[in-house]
Formats: C-alpha cells, sequence, structure tokens
C-alpha cells in the first residue's frame, strides 16, 4: 500500500498517522494511505511559505508565468491518469473526472497569462507636479481550504490566481480526497515550483484547517465547503483582520417556463441536478414550471431519470457514478425519506442499490409536490435530488426562486427575451443562467455566490485578482 506524506518546504515529509483513501465506487479498493497530518507538521509548511514568500514575489513575472504553463501542461499531459485517480477517489464518473483534471489545467494557463497581465494605473495628483499610481501587490502567504466535490480543479482555481501574483500557498485538501492534491503537489515539483512557494498538507479539517485558520502568520484565507465551516472560519479570521473569501453552499433554482424548448428544459434539469451525482455546489435542486406544461414535464423528467444508469466509476456505462461516502448517503437518504413522509408529496426513485461492486450507489430522486418551506427546498441536499413544484407565472416563479438564504446560480429555459431579461434582472443569485444548465460554469470568468453562498471577492477570471493582491496608491513629486 502506498503511503503518501505532506509538501512542504518542496521535500517529502512523513507523517506519523495516515488513514486509508477509500474509492466510493468499491470500498474494497483502497487508493492509498495518506497523512493525517498534526498540527506541528502544519506549522512547518507556514514556516515555508512565509519565507519563500518574498522570494517569490520578486520573481518576474515571466517566471511564475512559466511555471505555472508548466504546470497546465503537464496536467494535460496525465489528464487519463489523474482523471482515473480522481474518479476512483471521489466518484464521479471517468469523463466527468477527466473532464475536471482538463479544466484544471486550463485554469493553470489562464493564470500563467494574469501573471504577464497584472496592470496598476496612472493619474496626475490634484497637486502640480505629483503624479499618483496604483499597484497590485501579493497579499502573502495564503490558507487553502477545499471541499471534496472538485477534487483538483477546486484546488486549481484558488492556487493558480494566488502563485500567479506572488503569494505562496498552503493547500489543505479534503479529507476524502487527499490523493489529487498530493498528485497536483506532484506536478508542481516537476515543474520546478521553488521550495516553500506551494504546500500541502492533508488531515483533518477540525484540526489542522481550524490551526491554519487562527494561525497568526497567515495573510488570507480562501475557503470552499460548508455554509456551516465557511461561518466558523469567517469568525475565526475577524479578531486579526485577515482576508477571508467564502464559497459555500446553494438550493439553486431552474424556473421552466411553458414557451420553452421541453426536451432543452428536460436536458438542463437532468444534467444541472443529476450529473456529479448532484454533487456540485451549482446542482439544480428546486424545478419551477409553469402551469400549462407542469405535468409533461414531469412525465418527460421522469422517464429520462429513470434511465440513467447508476454504477462504478470507472465502468463506461456508467452515467452516475457513487455518493462520495456512507455518511454523506445517509444524509442525503434522511432528507429524501424526510420528503417522501410528507402528505401530498410524491418521491420517484431516492434508494440505495446494489451493483456489481460495494458502492454508495443511490438512484436520483424526483420529489413532487413539496412546497417551499419543506426541509427539502430549504436546506442544501448535496446529492442527486431535484424537487419539482408548479407555479402560475415568471412572477410567482422568481418570488419562489428566491425564497431561499443561498444565491450561488439560478437558471431559466424560455423562449422568451423578456422573460430571460426579467429573470436575470430580478435573480437574486451570483450567477444567472439562461436555457443551460446551473450547474457548469468558464473558468476565465468570475464565479461566486450571494447571500449564505458566498462571502468576500469573486474567484476565477480577471477578478480573482482582488482577493489575491492588495492596491498600493503612490504619491510621487518627481
Ligand atoms: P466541509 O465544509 O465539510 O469541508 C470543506 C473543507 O473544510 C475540508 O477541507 C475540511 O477538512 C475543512 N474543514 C472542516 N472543518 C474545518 C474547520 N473547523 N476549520 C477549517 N477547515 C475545516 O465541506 P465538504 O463536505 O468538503 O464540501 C461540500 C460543501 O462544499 C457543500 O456545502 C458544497 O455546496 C460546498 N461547495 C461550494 C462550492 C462553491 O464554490 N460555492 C463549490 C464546491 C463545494
Amino acid at each position: 500500500m502506498e503511503r503518501h506524506g505532506a509538501y512542504l518546504n518542496g521535500v517529502w515529509v512523513v507523517a506519523t498517522e495516515l488513514v486509508p483513501n477509500v474509492n466510493p465506487s468499491d470500498v474494497t479498493d483502497v487508493i492509498g494511505l495518506f497523512a493525517d497530518a498534526d498540527q506541528e507538521l502544519l506549522d512547518q509548511a507556514v514556516v515555508a511559505a512565509r519565507s519563500a514568500q518574498p522570494g517569490w514575489a520578486a520573481q518576474s513575472p515571466q517566471v511564475r508565468a512559466d511555471l505555472l504553463d508548466r504546470v497546465g501542461a503537464a496536467i494535460d499531459a496525465d489528464a487519463t491518469a489523474l482523471g482515473t485517480l480522481l474518479a476512483r477517489e471521489e466518484g464521479k464518473t471517468l469523463p466527468e473526472a477527466i473532464g475536471e483534471v482538463r479544466r484544471a489545467a486550463q485554469i493553470f494557463r489562464f493564470h500563467a497569462g494574469e501573471a504577464l497581465r497584472l496592470v496598476g494605473d496612472f493619474q496626475d495628483s490634484i497637486r502640480a507636479g505629483v503624479s499618483v499610481t496604483h499597484v497590485r501587490e501579493p497579499v502573502g502567504v495564503v490558507g487553502v481550504i477545499t471541499p471534496w466535490n472538485f477534487p483538483i480543479s477546486i484546488p486549481a482555481w484558488k492556487c493558480a490566481p494566488a502563485l500567479a501574483h506572488g503569494n505562496t500557498v498552503i493547500l489543505k485538501p479534503a479529507e476524502l480526497v487527499p490523493a489529487s492534491a498530493i498528485a497536483l503537489a506532484e506536478i508542481l515539483d516537476r515543474a520546478g515550483c521553488p521550495p516553500g512557494v506551494f504546500n500541502v498538507v492533508t488531515g483533518r479539517g477540525s484540526n489542522i484547517g481550524a490551526h491554519l485558520v487562527s494561525h497568526p502568520d497567515i495573510d488570507a484565507v480562501t475557503f470552499t465547503g460548508s455554509e456551516e465551516v465557511g461561518v466558523s472560519i469567517a469568525a475565526a479570521t475577524a479578531g486579526r483582520l485577515v482576508r477571508v473569501q467564502l464559497e459555500l453552499g446553494g438550493k439553486n433554482p431552474l424556473v421552466v417556463m411553458a414557451d420553452a424548448d421541453l426536451d432543452l428544459a428536460v436536458d438542463c434539469a437532468v444534467d444541472g441536478a443529476f450529473m456529479s451525482t448532484g454533487q456540485r455546489c451549482t446542482a439544480t435542486s428546486r424545478i419551477y414550471v409553469e402551469e400549462p406544461i407542469y405535468q409533461i414535464f414531469v412525465d418527460r423528467l421522469l422517464a429520462r431519470t429513470e434511465s440513467l444508469r447508476i454504477g462504478h466509476a470507472l465502468d463506461p456505462a456508467t452515467q452516475i457514478g457513487p455518493v462520495v461516502d456512507g455518511r454523506q448517503l445517509a444524509h442525503v437518504v434522511d432528507r429524501i425519506e424526510g420528503a417522501r413522509a410528507l402528505t401530498d408529496v410524491q418521491v420517484h426513485g431516492g434508494r440505495h442499490v446494489r451493483a456489481a461492486t460495494d458502492g454508495h450507489f443511490l438512484t436520483p430522486a424526483v420529489v413532487i409536490g413539496a412546497g417551499n418551506e419543506c426541509e427539502i427546498n430549504r436546506s442544501e441536499t448535496f446529492g442527486p435530488v431535484a424537487s419539482v413544484q408548479s407555479v402560475a407565472d415568471l412572477d410567482q416563479a422568481i418570488k419562489r426562486a428566491n425564497d431561499t438564504a443561498y444565491g450561488l446560480v439560478a437558471g431559466i429555459c424560455t423562449s422568451s427575451l423578456r422573460a430571460a431579461t426579467e429573470f436575470r434582472r430580478r435573480a437574486d443569485t451570483g450567477i444567472v443562467t439562461v436555457n443551460l444548465p446551473t450547474a457548469g460554469v468558464d473558468p476565465h470568468v468570475a464565479f461566486g455566490g450571494r447571500k449564505r453562498s458566498g462571502f468576500g471577492p469573486k474567484e476565477q477570471g480577471r477578478y480573482a485578482q482582488e482577493f489575491y493582491t492588495q492596491v498600493k496608491t503612490a504619491y510621487e513629486r518627481a
């Protein structure tokens, strides 16, 4: 069995405690033993990142760009092997996993360019003979804490811009998916990343995650994960005024208008709700259908849902892989059973099923007739579950769509420009989609939610520099 330590200061350090990384498609398949690092190891990573940071910031942006470009190329070159590893440890299907790996490569390449594109601006002072420039400088040492559902692309979309702009990084990946983060560290190492610039420490969030967040020598924390942990991080960093960015949960609505292309709308619903086993923060979980087409939409959605093949992530016939682990499966089943117990609510699917291998397989669930006040429509489930309601018109659809604590993505399917424009204006979310699934975003544009879905500057694209740089205003008299 392969044993993996932490990567810090450019070397691999053995940890005393190791935990198995288990394949959710087949619990008899153990991918390896990974470090359950202690706080001392984390402290060593912070020391390494701190001492490497001034040198990395002083490098020519071309040096940083070249490193990120080499990393992007290496990820692409290894996409099948990395995708297979990712599918084994997280459970998304192999095509989904390879797609995620290729996305990580794109992100590194985009941010290679961003290292060179970083600009300031110049203007005259209101005082004669004085000029003013704004320049962007790195923030310093960045703590990166990531969830299990995108084991390589979320680390990439945080670490690549951090490194591009001269920061150094300590990555703490989710306990369930250490292998992809370790593989990323191996790639950065081979690409010639200087010691201490990029560090990975695996272990428990409640232990080293909390320690990283409260560490006095960290300048910024970027976190993607659950609302509960995000709120605790905001509280832990507030006292020290540490810069913080939180990407949290969602309860994303899809509105289907009577004038929508029905095939397209069903495709959007199935893709948004069930692909990647519904384990996407941008997944569709609430579907509001205009009354005249409600029944025909439900019939088509059920027919498509029942035809989906659930199974081992590496089986080419599989369309939906397993839920990530037994705990998450129990949570999702509990939510589904809560809906099933309601009067006047029907639940189709949502059963724990057996397959050829011993995995956490769940048939996708369609919940019909649960009102907005029901738990299934209020808290994030994070599994293959879609709840469908009928609505009288666009106004009611928008009001119901916005009736949530979350604000990540809202989608609409319609052939009316007027309806699409009104929806875009009134949706209280960070992202809006029209005639597209709620999930599936581009790497070169802003990403992030509002309300309880996100806090702090946006991620990705040009907007990433808002978090990973700080502005300095310089007044100069010649
Ligand atoms: P989680 O909050 O349990 O864990 C996320 C990370 O935080 C892990 O690395 C974990 O080890 C760490 N952590 C746990 N406790 C901590 C603590 N006290 N201090 C510091 N770190 C701690 O979330 P998860 O179960 O891994 O991921 C699923 C959640 O992530 C869902 O709610 C989902 O919506 C959200 N998510 C959001 C986005 C987004 O961009 N909005 C993207 C993907 C996932």
